[in-house]
């Protein structure tokens, strides 16, 4: 037989037990939990509404609802949870340092006989963030479609409403029209690249690589392009250098920079490809004598479809997709990409990779 006390004991521990219990699995939560008391005093909070809400290290027992979160209908919700026992759900925006959207459930609890109010925060900030980007996304590749496509069919019209026929034209508007019919092709396969890349089904062969030789065939693939405006490709890499990279992936970045380059260049200009062993790092230079990137583009143009000049720019037949391209694959290698720029002399970007 048990003694009282020892039953007792045995209670005590169960209650303890069930409550470190309830502790632990509340912390483990990505959720933020609130208890209120009737008087709208935090009794409880778990860690995630610890780290969410609470400045530094002050904690949030003990404090009005009202001094934590700065939010009106956030504290009618709770004040009506414990007056009258009403449940609420609503989305609430703190704007504190960053900005945060929550999805707020609020229900009242009765806690030792008290009408106290259990709130549970879900964090939408950053759901709401990658929706805006897919939004986004889609929509810059609808309008970069549409540009195209609005001039193919205005010049199919054009030679059915008789152009067919006019011996002059007729042949230039089938350029327009394989012109922008390219445009479209390489855009897609742009647009098909960063998807596969960053749905995260690239993955990256390192092998040594011969870096002066991977340049040589980089230049070999642009130089009818550089030869049309005279600029010249120079390579100040030594042959016996290698690296360690996925070479079809180096290939892809040092293809988008050294096009890059060519194509924002000034006629009679030149690029160069060098290579510098800094620690542990491998960095891969490409520097041109253009005509520069000013700063208040240069934090951008990693972004997909930005574009300093879009008229010149899609004119000179870019996707926008190239630098966002080189930056995922940079870092796909463990490594990343960087630019610096002075308007008018010239950019240089550089990709650094793990050695
Ligand atoms: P695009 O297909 O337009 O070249 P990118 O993503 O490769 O797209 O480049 C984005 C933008 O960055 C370009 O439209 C251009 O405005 C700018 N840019 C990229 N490389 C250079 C460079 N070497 N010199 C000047 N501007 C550049």
């Amino acid at each position: 037989m048990k003694t009282a006390e020892e039953i007792d004991s045995m209670a005590a521990a169960g209650v303890s037990m069930s409550r470190a219990m309830l502790e632990a699995m509340l912390d483990a939560a990505r959720e933020g939990v609130l208890v209120v008391d009737p008087s709208t005093r935090i009794t409880a909070a778990n860690r995630a509404a610890a780290a969410t809400f609470a400045r530094r290290d002050e904690t949030l027992a003990g404090k009005r609802i009202s001094e934590v979160i700065r939010n009106a209908p956030l504290h009618e919700a709770f004040q009506r949870a414990v007056q009258i026992g009403a449940s609420a759900d609503l989305r609430v925006e703190l704007t504190d340092t960053e900005k945060h959207s929550f999805d707020v459930h609020i229900a009242p609890i009765v806690i030792d006989g008290a009408v106290h109010a259990i709130g549970l925060f879900y964090d939408t900030t950053q759901i709401e963030r990658l929706e805006r980007v897919r939004q986004e996304f889609l929509s810059n590749i609808s309008h970069e479609l549409r540009t195209p496509l609005t001039a193919i069919l205005a010049f199919v019209e054009t030679l059915e409403d008789g152009a067919i026929d006019d011996k002059e034209n007729n042949r230039r508007f089938l350029g327009v029209i394989r012109r922008n019919a390219e445009r479209m092709h390489a855009l897609i396969a742009d647009i098909l690249e960063l998807s596969l890349i960053e749905s995260g089904k690239v993955s990256i062969d390192t092998k040594q690589v011969t870096l002066s030789h991977l340049v040589q065939e980089v230049f070999a693939s642009i130089s009818a392009k550089a030869k049309a405006n005279s600029i010249s490709l120079v390579s100040d890499i030594d042959a016996a250098e290698s690296i360690p990279a996925d070479p079809t992936r180096l290939d892809q970045i040092l293809t988008n920079l050294i096009d890059n380059a060519v194509k924002f260049n000034r006629p009679g200009g030149s690029v160069t490809v060098a290579l510098e062993r800094r620690g542990d790092l491998a960095l891969i230079s490409v520097t041109d004598t253009g005509e520069g990137i000013s700063a208040e583009h240069l934090q951008r143009i990693f972004e997909r479809f930005y574009r300093a000049d879009r008229g010149r720019t899609r004119e000179i037949g870019g996707t926008g997709l190239g630098l966002a391209i080189v930056k995922h694959l940079a870092r796909l290698h463990g490594g990343e990409v960087s630019v610096r720029s002075e308007l008018g002399r010239g950019s240089a970007f550089t990709v650094e990779l793990p050695l």
